[in-house]
């Protein structure tokens, strides 16, 4: 039980670190607060959700229900979250 605000998500394509694409998951306060820690505990539990709700929808290819409106994730939205997701794991 959080706002969306409380934790910031951050994509990169390319990171110095590891040189490959990147999302950072952070809390937005100084010092944290736990979420983003309690996030990577319960990774494989929320890639499968999100997995599940983008394929459970009845769209074709992305909605403001499943990845956001098709005027900011594009007419390949759906596709393209769903290969993020398997990237980033998780059990299926
Ligand atoms: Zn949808």
């Amino acid at each position: 039980m959080c706002d969306s605000f409380e934790i910031r998500v951050m994509p990169r394509e390319k990171t110095i670190h590891t040189q490959r694409p990147t999302i950072y998951f952070y809390d937005h306060y100084p010092g944290g607060i736990g979420l983003s820690e309690r996030l990577f505990e319960v990774h494989d539990k929320w890639t499968w959700q999100a997995r599940s709700l983008v394929r459970g929808c009845a769209c074709m290819s992305g909605c403001p229900a499943c990845v956001g409106p098709i005027e900011e994730a594009g007419l390949l939205g759906k596709q393209q979250a769903l290969e993020l997701l398997n990237e980033a794991g998780g059990s299926e």
